[in-house]
């Protein structure tokens, strides 16, 4: 391997590398993505479907095909409040591994809210902006991502109203003040504010709330308002576009270090993380151009790409989103209480799923318990504390490492380290007090949701 005895940790990029376009994978794909459909007819759906939720130029990215779009100069000037972000060789984590493998990790808790969101939520705010609109409806579970878009809204100027998931807005008020701090409107979902959430909440009064729930009321309210669009953190492809600024970085990165990886390591919820890290280099491997093994690392609890089915589903519980092909558990599934909030969807973003299909990537569930393991392991050697959902990409890093020991093989990964867990301080502290409990996979539970699946 080149350049193995350099000693360099960090691998910084000057403001002006921050990318000039995002790499969309449509270019390069081998299998056109199925269409999304209408969720009331099941009829594909145009751009003029998705008109009053998403301002123009997002739904023309959503369905582009072109292999660079842009970056407009006010995002690239937002983007520089904290990119490029950092790579980092994992030295300390390798010598406590005793391994000949080289980790390397590329760390987006570097920014304002503390993850990968943001390259997504400021996109996202300056497009809207751009098309007039004043107010932003959308969910969050865990506060990662409302917490990105309350901060995106700040610099745009824009109104963001969060309906978050009411068993996180009980028993996480940290990531509730900071998106009030940031000027956000926070309610619990469900809420008395939507027809959908007063529906839920007529039958089942004390509803802990979910993903699913609360994205319908997200959408509801942008529905019925003009002056208002709905904002998604993950699955959709101008999502995933946006955080492809991730991987372009990391391939600069890589070459300043003399290496390239030969596995590609990311956690995956709703995909956008993973698919930040990874689509560049998976666009090399569509083009002939190199080789990797990339791995996308889920919660046991929620194994969507494992084992779920590659089907239409419905993306939300109140089935006002459109219906996607997806790997999915089933729109009525809610996941355990796992601690990687983020990671607890029921399905998959549509991109990360056909690639799965294709045979382009791997998938493997890990349990909780392991994963902190990991994260303690990580933050000892490297200092920095992470987010349990990267621990999933830690833990597998970890095995990967492990492995090239017993192979005496000299591997080379890079794993995306995509939030750090300042606010995950109460998961720890479980986890320390040996009081974390690993759940089974729910094999009952995801049948009764399959059944459900609209029948497309
Ligand atoms: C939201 C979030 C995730 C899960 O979302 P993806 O779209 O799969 O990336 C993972 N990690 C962190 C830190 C998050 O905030």
């Amino acid at each position: 391997m080149a350049n193995a005895g350099s000693r360099r940790t960090k691998f910084v990029l000057d403001e002006d590398r921050i990318p000039r376009a995002w790499y969309n994978i449509a270019a390069d794909l081998r299998t056109a993505p199925p269409p999304p459909l209408h969720p009331g007819t099941h009829q594909p759906i145009g751009p003029a479907d998705l008109a009053p939720l998403f301002p123009m130029a997002l739904i023309l990215q959503e369905v582009s095909t072109d292999r660079e779009i842009e970056i407009p100069d006010p995002v690239r000037e937002a983007y520089a409040l904290y990119r490029p972000s950092p790579l980092y060789r994992a030295h300390r984590l390798e010598a406590a591994l005793d391994t000949p493998a080289h980790i390397y990790y590329k760390y987006e808790g570097v920014s304002p809210a503390g993850s990968h969101k943001p390259n997504t939520a400021l996109s996202q705010a300056f497009f809207n902006k751009q098309e007039g609109v004043k107010r932003i409806a959308t969910e969050t579970g865990a506060g990662q991502w409302g917490s990105a878009m309350s901060f995106a809204g700040a610099v745009f100027g824009l109104e963001v109203k969060v309906y978050m998931v009411r068993a996180s807005y009980d028993q996480k008020p940290y990531r509730r003040i900071l998106m009030e701090t940031y000027g956000a409107e926070v309610v619990a979902s469900p809420s008395l504010t939507t027809n959908y959430g007063r529906a839920v909440l007529a039958q089942t009064p004390d509803s802990p709330g979910s993903l699913g729930m609360a994205i319908s009321e997200a959408v509801e309210d942008a529905a019925t308002r003009d002056d208002t669009k709905y904002a998604l953190g993950s699955v959709l492809n101008h999502v995933l576009l946006h955080q492809t600024v991730i991987g372009l970085e990391a391939q600069e990165q890589m070459a300043m270090a003399g290496e390239q990886p030969d596995v590609i390591i990311g956690c995956a919820g709703g995909g956008s993380n993973f698919a930040g890290l990874t689509f560049p280099f998976i666009g090399q491997m569509l083009r002939g151009e190199a080789s990797y093994r990339i791995i996308a690392a889920e919660p046991e609890a929620a194994p969507s790409l494992t084992r779920g089915v590659y089907a239409y589903d419905f993306g939300d519980t109140g089935h006002m989103a459109p219906i996607v092909k997806m790997h999915t558990l089933g729109s009525d599934f809610i996941p355990e209480p796992i601690h990687a909030g983020g990671l607890r969807y029921h399905g998959m973003s549509p991109l990360v799923s056909l690639l799965k299909e294709d045979g382009l990537i791997e998938a493997t569930s890990v349990h909780q318990r392991a994963c902190f393991d990991a994260g303690v392991t990580f933050a000892r050697a490297e200092g920095i504390l992470p987010a349990p959902e990267p621990t999933h990409a830690i833990k597998v890093a970890i095995d990967q490492a492990l492995e090239a020991r017993e192979a005496g093989e000299e591997r080379v990964i890079l794993f995306n380290l995509c939030g750090h867990g300042h606010f995950d301080l109460a998961a720890y502290e479980r986890h320390l007090a040996g009081t974390l409990e690993d759940y089974e996979y729910p094999a009952e539970k995801v049948t009764e949701a399959l059944a459900a699946l609209p029948r497309v």
